[in-house]
Protein backbone atom coordinates (compact mmCIF):
# COMPACT_ATOMS: atom_id res chain seq x y z
CA UNK A 1 0.00 0.00 0.00
CA UNK A 2 2.07 2.77 1.03
CA UNK A 3 2.42 6.10 -0.59
CA UNK A 4 -1.25 6.27 -2.09
CA UNK A 5 -3.39 9.52 -4.19
CA UNK A 6 -4.01 12.40 -1.41
CA UNK A 7 -7.43 11.16 0.07
CA UNK A 8 -9.64 12.97 2.35
CA UNK A 9 -12.49 11.37 3.51
CA UNK A 10 -13.82 13.39 6.01
CA UNK A 11 -14.65 17.35 6.02
CA UNK A 12 -17.71 19.82 6.48
CA UNK A 13 -19.91 22.50 4.57
CA UNK A 14 -22.17 25.31 4.92
CA UNK A 15 -24.71 22.40 4.77
CA UNK A 16 -23.94 21.41 8.44
CA UNK A 17 -21.39 23.19 10.56
CA UNK A 18 -18.57 24.17 7.88
CA UNK A 19 -17.59 27.33 7.00
CA UNK A 20 -17.27 26.92 3.14
CA UNK A 21 -20.42 26.05 0.72
CA UNK A 22 -20.03 22.51 -1.02
CA UNK A 23 -18.72 23.70 -4.08
CA UNK A 24 -15.96 26.20 -2.25
CA UNK A 25 -15.06 23.11 -0.17
CA UNK A 26 -14.26 21.45 -3.28
CA UNK A 27 -12.38 24.05 -4.70
CA UNK A 28 -10.38 23.86 -1.78
CA UNK A 29 -9.80 20.23 -2.00
CA UNK A 30 -8.78 20.55 -5.52
CA UNK A 31 -5.86 22.70 -5.10
CA UNK A 32 -4.72 20.78 -2.30
CA UNK A 33 -3.88 18.31 -4.46
CA UNK A 34 -6.32 15.01 -3.17
CA UNK A 35 -8.13 13.07 -5.63
CA UNK A 36 -10.68 11.49 -3.44
CA UNK A 37 -12.94 13.26 -1.37
CA UNK A 38 -16.08 12.77 0.57
CA UNK A 39 -18.08 15.58 1.91
CA UNK A 40 -19.18 14.26 5.73
CA UNK A 41 -21.66 16.89 6.92
CA UNK A 42 -23.27 15.78 10.46
CA UNK A 43 -27.00 14.29 10.11
CA UNK A 44 -27.30 15.81 6.57
CA UNK A 45 -26.90 14.64 3.15
CA UNK A 46 -27.93 18.15 1.72
CA UNK A 47 -24.58 18.85 0.36
CA UNK A 48 -23.30 15.80 -0.99
CA UNK A 49 -25.18 16.33 -4.67
CA UNK A 50 -23.73 19.65 -5.66
CA UNK A 51 -20.01 18.24 -3.90
CA UNK A 52 -20.16 15.27 -6.36
CA UNK A 53 -21.44 17.34 -9.60
CA UNK A 54 -18.59 20.47 -9.01
CA UNK A 55 -16.14 17.58 -8.00
CA UNK A 56 -16.65 15.53 -11.31
CA UNK A 57 -16.45 19.02 -12.73
CA UNK A 58 -12.96 19.72 -11.55
CA UNK A 59 -11.88 15.85 -12.35
CA UNK A 60 -11.87 14.32 -8.87
CA UNK A 61 -13.99 11.49 -7.50
CA UNK A 62 -16.20 12.64 -4.57
CA UNK A 63 -17.74 9.72 -2.49
CA UNK A 64 -21.22 10.12 -0.92
CA UNK A 65 -20.83 10.86 3.01
CA UNK A 66 -22.27 11.58 6.09
CA UNK A 67 -21.61 12.11 9.93
CA UNK A 68 -23.66 10.47 11.93
CA UNK A 69 -24.62 11.03 15.79
CA UNK A 70 -24.76 8.51 17.58
CA UNK A 71 -25.91 7.45 21.22
CA UNK A 72 -24.02 4.01 22.84
CA UNK A 73 -24.80 3.04 26.38
CA UNK A 74 -22.25 5.72 27.80
CA UNK A 75 -22.43 8.97 25.57
CA UNK A 76 -22.47 9.89 22.08
CA UNK A 77 -20.28 8.99 19.11
CA UNK A 78 -19.80 9.87 15.55
CA UNK A 79 -20.21 7.40 12.60
CA UNK A 80 -19.07 8.44 9.09
CA UNK A 81 -20.86 6.58 6.21
CA UNK A 82 -19.41 6.46 2.93
CA UNK A 83 -19.91 5.37 -0.71
CA UNK A 84 -23.63 5.18 0.12
CA UNK A 85 -26.89 4.97 -2.20
CA UNK A 86 -28.53 8.36 -1.11
CA UNK A 87 -31.45 7.93 -2.13
CA UNK A 88 -32.04 4.51 -0.34
CA UNK A 89 -35.36 5.21 1.66
CA UNK A 90 -33.81 3.58 4.94
CA UNK A 91 -31.05 5.84 5.22
CA UNK A 92 -33.26 8.69 3.64
CA UNK A 93 -35.92 8.36 6.62
CA UNK A 94 -33.12 7.97 9.68
CA UNK A 95 -31.52 10.93 8.12
CA UNK A 96 -34.52 13.01 8.61
CA UNK A 97 -35.02 11.62 12.07
CA UNK A 98 -31.72 12.95 13.04
CA UNK A 99 -31.81 16.26 11.15
CA UNK A 100 -35.27 16.81 13.11
CA UNK A 101 -34.06 15.55 16.51
CA UNK A 102 -30.65 18.41 15.92
CA UNK A 103 -33.25 21.10 15.11
CA UNK A 104 -35.37 20.42 17.88
CA UNK A 105 -32.13 20.65 20.57
CA UNK A 106 -31.20 24.33 18.71
CA UNK A 107 -34.12 25.51 19.95
CA UNK A 108 -33.75 24.21 23.47
CA UNK A 109 -29.94 25.29 23.22
CA UNK A 110 -31.07 28.78 22.32
CA UNK A 111 -33.59 29.28 25.26
CA UNK A 112 -31.09 28.25 27.55
CA UNK A 113 -28.25 30.48 26.43
CA UNK A 114 -31.43 33.52 26.22
CA UNK A 115 -31.88 32.59 29.84
CA UNK A 116 -28.27 32.88 30.01
CA UNK A 117 -28.14 36.58 28.98
CA UNK A 118 -27.69 35.93 25.48
CA UNK A 119 -30.85 38.01 23.79
CA UNK A 120 -31.56 36.79 20.19
CA UNK A 121 -28.96 34.13 19.75
CA UNK A 122 -31.02 31.67 18.58
CA UNK A 123 -32.82 34.02 15.76
CA UNK A 124 -29.35 34.60 14.63
CA UNK A 125 -27.76 31.08 14.91
CA UNK A 126 -31.00 29.65 13.21
CA UNK A 127 -30.61 32.37 10.31
CA UNK A 128 -26.48 31.48 9.86
CA UNK A 129 -27.11 27.87 9.54
CA UNK A 130 -30.05 27.95 7.00
CA UNK A 131 -33.36 26.85 6.41
CA UNK A 132 -32.31 23.83 5.19
CA UNK A 133 -29.37 23.90 6.94
CA UNK A 134 -28.19 21.38 9.99
CA UNK A 135 -27.62 23.65 13.04
CA UNK A 136 -24.98 22.49 15.86
CA UNK A 137 -22.92 23.86 18.78
CA UNK A 138 -20.29 25.75 16.52
CA UNK A 139 -23.07 27.86 14.90
CA UNK A 140 -23.76 28.27 18.94
CA UNK A 141 -20.17 28.96 19.38
CA UNK A 142 -18.84 31.35 16.52
CA UNK A 143 -21.83 33.74 17.71
CA UNK A 144 -21.05 33.55 21.48
CA UNK A 145 -17.54 34.31 19.59
CA UNK A 146 -19.39 37.03 17.59
CA UNK A 147 -21.17 38.98 19.97
CA UNK A 148 -17.79 38.91 22.67
CA UNK A 149 -19.66 36.41 25.30
CA UNK A 150 -16.38 34.70 24.62
CA UNK A 151 -13.02 35.17 23.36
CA UNK A 152 -12.74 32.23 21.69
CA UNK A 153 -14.40 29.56 19.66
CA UNK A 154 -13.45 26.61 22.44
CA UNK A 155 -13.90 28.46 25.47
CA UNK A 156 -17.42 28.86 23.74
CA UNK A 157 -17.59 24.82 23.99
CA UNK A 158 -15.93 24.86 27.01
CA UNK A 159 -17.87 27.64 28.65
CA UNK A 160 -21.05 27.18 27.71
CA UNK A 161 -21.92 24.64 25.12
CA UNK A 162 -20.41 20.99 27.05
CA UNK A 163 -22.18 18.94 29.15
CA UNK A 164 -22.82 20.67 32.55
CA UNK A 165 -22.62 24.11 31.25
CA UNK A 166 -25.76 26.39 30.83
CA UNK A 167 -26.17 25.72 27.08
CA UNK A 168 -25.53 22.22 26.80
CA UNK A 169 -29.00 19.90 26.01
CA UNK A 170 -28.73 16.14 25.71
CA UNK A 171 -30.27 14.74 22.21
CA UNK A 172 -31.94 11.65 21.69
CA UNK A 173 -30.04 10.51 18.86
CA UNK A 174 -30.43 7.18 16.80
CA UNK A 175 -28.15 4.01 18.40
CA UNK A 176 -25.00 2.98 17.01
CA UNK A 177 -27.30 -0.36 15.52
CA UNK A 178 -29.36 2.22 13.83
CA UNK A 179 -26.89 4.20 12.45
CA UNK A 180 -24.79 1.45 11.14
CA UNK A 181 -27.96 -0.21 9.70
CA UNK A 182 -28.86 2.44 7.78
CA UNK A 183 -25.54 2.98 5.97
CA UNK A 184 -25.39 -0.79 5.04
CA UNK A 185 -28.88 -0.38 3.85
CA UNK A 186 -27.58 2.06 1.28
CA UNK A 187 -24.77 -0.01 1.05
CA UNK A 188 -22.35 1.95 2.01
CA UNK A 189 -18.99 1.33 4.32
CA UNK A 190 -18.92 2.69 7.93
CA UNK A 191 -16.19 4.35 9.74
CA UNK A 192 -15.98 4.71 13.39
CA UNK A 193 -14.75 8.64 13.55
CA UNK A 194 -11.59 10.27 15.38
CA UNK A 195 -11.51 7.68 17.67
CA UNK A 196 -9.32 10.04 20.37
CA UNK A 197 -11.56 13.24 20.32
CA UNK A 198 -14.62 11.16 22.94
CA UNK A 199 -12.07 11.83 26.31
CA UNK A 200 -12.82 7.96 26.85
CA UNK A 201 -10.63 6.08 28.85
CA UNK A 202 -9.06 3.42 26.88
CA UNK A 203 -11.16 0.56 28.44
CA UNK A 204 -14.58 2.97 27.51
CA UNK A 205 -12.86 3.25 24.26
CA UNK A 206 -12.33 -0.35 23.98
CA UNK A 207 -15.79 -1.15 24.88
CA UNK A 208 -17.63 1.43 22.45
CA UNK A 209 -15.56 0.14 19.31
CA UNK A 210 -16.30 -3.75 20.45
CA UNK A 211 -20.16 -2.27 20.50
CA UNK A 212 -19.37 -1.12 16.34
CA UNK A 213 -17.60 -4.53 15.78
CA UNK A 214 -20.48 -6.03 16.92
CA UNK A 215 -22.73 -3.92 14.69
CA UNK A 216 -20.55 -5.14 11.64
CA UNK A 217 -18.84 -1.83 11.75
CA UNK A 218 -16.25 -1.75 8.80
CA UNK A 219 -13.55 0.92 9.59
CA UNK A 220 -11.84 3.04 11.84
CA UNK A 221 -10.33 6.58 11.39
CA UNK A 222 -6.79 6.25 11.72
CA UNK A 223 -5.72 9.44 10.60
CA UNK A 224 -7.86 12.33 11.87
CA UNK A 225 -6.67 16.48 10.70
CA UNK A 226 -4.27 17.81 13.86
CA UNK A 227 -3.19 13.88 14.93
CA UNK A 228 0.28 13.67 15.83
CA UNK A 229 2.34 10.44 14.80
CA UNK A 230 1.48 8.84 18.62
CA UNK A 231 -2.16 9.75 17.54
CA UNK A 232 -2.07 7.61 14.46
CA UNK A 233 -0.18 4.54 16.43
CA UNK A 234 -2.61 4.67 19.50
CA UNK A 235 -5.61 4.40 16.40
CA UNK A 236 -3.89 1.98 14.35
CA UNK A 237 -3.11 -0.12 17.47
CA UNK A 238 -7.04 -0.06 17.72
CA UNK A 239 -7.67 -0.72 14.02
CA UNK A 240 -5.30 -3.95 14.11
CA UNK A 241 -6.71 -4.99 17.50
CA UNK A 242 -10.38 -5.33 16.08
CA UNK A 243 -9.29 -5.95 12.37
CA UNK A 244 -11.31 -2.81 11.24
CA UNK A 245 -10.03 -1.38 7.98
CA UNK A 246 -8.22 2.34 8.51
CA UNK A 247 -9.88 5.64 6.91
CA UNK A 248 -8.60 8.94 7.01
CA UNK A 249 -10.00 12.41 7.00
CA UNK A 250 -8.93 15.94 8.09
CA UNK A 251 -12.28 17.04 9.43
CA UNK A 252 -12.05 20.30 8.19
CA UNK A 253 -14.45 22.96 8.89
CA UNK A 254 -12.71 26.40 8.47
CA UNK A 255 -10.40 28.02 6.89
CA UNK A 256 -8.57 29.32 9.92
CA UNK A 257 -8.62 25.95 12.04
CA UNK A 258 -5.18 25.50 9.88
CA UNK A 259 -4.30 22.17 11.68
CA UNK A 260 -7.08 20.62 9.99
CA UNK A 261 -6.95 22.47 6.38
CA UNK A 262 -8.09 19.55 3.58
CA UNK A 263 -5.43 17.45 2.16
CA UNK A 264 -2.89 17.81 5.60
CA UNK A 265 -3.12 14.73 6.83
CA UNK A 266 -0.34 12.50 8.49
CA UNK A 267 0.76 8.68 6.77
CA UNK A 268 -1.70 6.02 7.35
CA UNK A 269 0.84 2.87 8.61
CA UNK A 270 1.47 0.76 5.56
CA UNK A 271 0.46 -3.06 7.46
CA UNK A 272 -3.07 -1.02 7.77
CA UNK A 273 -5.54 -2.17 4.67
CA UNK A 274 -7.35 2.03 3.58
CA UNK A 275 -11.17 1.41 3.49
CA UNK A 276 -10.78 3.25 -0.06
CA UNK A 277 -9.41 0.75 -1.79
CA UNK A 278 -12.82 -1.54 -2.50
CA UNK A 279 -15.11 1.65 -3.13
P1 LIG B 1 -22.88 18.95 17.54
O1 LIG B 1 -22.82 17.75 16.64
O2 LIG B 1 -23.75 20.04 17.02
O3 LIG B 1 -23.15 18.58 18.97
O4 LIG B 1 -21.45 19.60 17.53
C1 LIG B 1 -20.28 18.84 17.39
C2 LIG B 1 -19.30 19.73 16.65
O5 LIG B 1 -18.91 20.80 17.50
C3 LIG B 1 -18.02 19.01 16.29
O6 LIG B 1 -18.13 18.40 15.03
C4 LIG B 1 -17.05 20.18 16.22
O7 LIG B 1 -17.27 20.86 15.01
C5 LIG B 1 -17.53 21.05 17.34
N1 LIG B 1 -16.93 20.81 18.67
C6 LIG B 1 -17.36 19.96 19.62
N2 LIG B 1 -16.61 20.05 20.75
C7 LIG B 1 -15.70 21.01 20.50
C8 LIG B 1 -14.65 21.61 21.27
N3 LIG B 1 -14.39 21.23 22.52
N4 LIG B 1 -13.92 22.57 20.69
C9 LIG B 1 -14.18 22.94 19.43
N5 LIG B 1 -15.15 22.43 18.67
C10 LIG B 1 -15.90 21.48 19.19
MN1 LIG C 1 -18.56 19.81 13.35
MN1 LIG D 1 -17.11 14.40 14.67
MN1 LIG E 1 -16.60 15.90 11.53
Amino acid sequence: MGAHKPVDLHMHSTASDGQLTPEALVDRVVAAGVELMALTDHDTLEGVSAAQAHAAASGIRCLSGIELSARWARGVVHIVGLNFDAQQPDLVTGVAQQLAARRQRAQRIGERLERAGCEGVLARVLDAAGANGAPGRAHFARDLVANGVVTDFRSAFSKYLKRGRPGYCAVEWATMEEVVAWIHAAGGKAVFAHPLRYGLSSGALRAVIQRFVDCGGDAIEVVSGGSHRNDIESAAALARRFNLVASVGSDFHDPAFQWSDVGRLGTLPKDLAPVWVHL
